[in-house]
C-alpha cells in the first residue's frame, strides 16, 4: 500500500541520516523543481575562523579583538564563535562589559566602561554613521580574498577590520550537479552577507542566482514569489535566520554543523550528519518510491 511505501521510504531514509517528518515531503522532495540556498553554515563549513586584523592608529591587533570578543561574549552567531575562539587560542582577555545587544542580520553592540563598542557588518557601521574610508585598501583586498569582514567601531569611529574566512563545504558542488541532473532547474542562494560574497560563491557553484544582504522576511518573499510562478521548491538552511522560509518551503531542509534548534523545528526534512550527497540521494529515494505507489 501507500502507506507501507512511505514509511519504508522515511525509515530507509533515516538510516542513511535524512529523517524526513512525513509522507507528504517524501512526496513534496520527489516532486520539487527549484532550490534555495543559505550561504552560511549551509553552503559553507559555517565554521569561520580569524585569518587577519587590521588596526585603524592608534588601535592595535589585540585592542580591536578585545573589543570584538566582549560585544560578541554573549552571541551564538558563527562569527562570535570566530572571535572568541580567537581570543581564547592567544591568550585574550575578555574585558568586563556592559549589556549586550544582539541586532538581527547586523552584529552587536556593548559597552566597555563609558564606551560604545559596535561589532558588525558594514551595513550596520554605515546605519551608525561610522566612516569606514580609512581601512577601505585592507577591505578591498579582503573582499578579493573572498574573506568575511567584521567590523568594529569605539563610539562610533572605526577601530578596525577583522578578516574572517569560512571554507566551502565539501561535498556542496557535486551535490548541487547531482540535483541538476536530477531536473531541479533553478538554482539560487540567499545570504544576509554582501553581494560580493554572493556572487563569489553563487558563480563558484553555479548557481542560477542570487540575493544578498537578505533578512529572514526576504528570504521568505523570494520563495513565495517562486513558489507563486508555478515552481516547487526545496529551501537548506542551517539558522534562525532561515527558519521562516524553511517553514513556507515546499520541503524545508535543516543541514549544517551550526544547525539551530529553532532551524531543526521548521523544517520537514533533517540532514543529521552534514553530508550534501544525502539530499539528491533524498531525492532519488523519494521519486523511486513515489514511482512505485503511482
Ligand atoms: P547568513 O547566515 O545568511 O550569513 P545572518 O543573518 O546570520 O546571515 O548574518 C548576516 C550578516 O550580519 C553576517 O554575514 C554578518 O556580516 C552580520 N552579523 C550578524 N551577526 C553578527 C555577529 N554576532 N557578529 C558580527 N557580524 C554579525
Ligand atoms: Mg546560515
Amino acid at each position: 500500500s501507500t502507506a507501507t511505501a512511505l514509511s519504508a521510504c522515511i525509515h530507509n531514509a533515516a538510516r542513511n541520516g535524512v529523517l524526513i517528518k512525513g509522507g507528504n515531503y517524501v512526496e513534496a522532495l520527489a516532486e520539487a523543481d527549484s532550490l534555495i540556498l543559505d550561504k552560511t553554515g549551509t553552503v559553507t563549513e559555517g565554521r569561520p575562523r580569524v585569518v587577519s586584523l587590521h588596526p585603524t592608529a592608534p588601535f592595535t591587533q589585540n585592542d580591536i579583538i578585545q573589543m570584538a570578543s566582549a560585544a560578541e561574549e554573549d552571541s551564538s552567531h558563527p562569527l562570535a564563535h570566530a572571535i572568541l575562539d580567537y581570543a581564547r587560542l592567544n591568550g585574550i582577555v575578555i574585558p568586563t562589559h556592559g549589556m549586550t545587544e544582539v541586532v538581527t542580520g547586523r552584529g552587536v553592540r556593548t559597552t566597555i566602561q563609558e564606551d560604545e563598542i559596535l561589532v558588525g557588518n558594514r551595513k550596520y557601521l554605515k546605519e551608525n554613521g561610522v566612516d569606514i574610508s580609512e581601512l577601505q585598501n585592507a577591505i578591498h583586498s579582503l573582499e578579493q580574498k573572498g574573506e568575511m569582514i567584521i567590523y568594529v567601531a569605539k563610539n562610533r569611529l572605526l577601530a578596525g577590520v577583522i578578516g574572517v574566512h569560512d571554507a566551502l563545504k565539501e561535498n556542496m558542488k557535486k551535490s548541487l550537479n547531482r540535483l541538476r541532473h536530477l531536473g531541479i532547474d533553478d538554482i539560487r542562494l540567499l545570504t544576509g552577507d554582501i553581494a560580493f560574497q554572493a556572487e563569489k560563491v553563487a558563480k563558484r557553484m553555479h548557481m542560477d542566482d542570487f540575493g544578498a544582504e537578505l533578512m529572514p522576511e526576504d528570504k521568505v518573499r523570494t520563495l513565495l514569489s517562486m513558489q507563486g510562478s508555478g515552481s516547487r521548491v526545496i529551501m537548506i538552511g542551517d539558522g534562525i535566520n532561515d527558519a521562516p522560509a524553511l517553514a513556507y518551503a515546499d520541503v524545508g531542509i535543516a543541514i549544517g554543523n551550526t544547525r539551530t534548534d529553532v532551524a531543526i523545528e521548521s523544517s520537514n526534512v533533517t540532514i543529521t550528519n552534514d553530508d550534501p550527497l544525502l539530499i539528491p540521494s533524498a531525492i532519488q529515494l523519494s521519486r523511486r518510491t513515489m514511482e512505485t505507489v503511482r
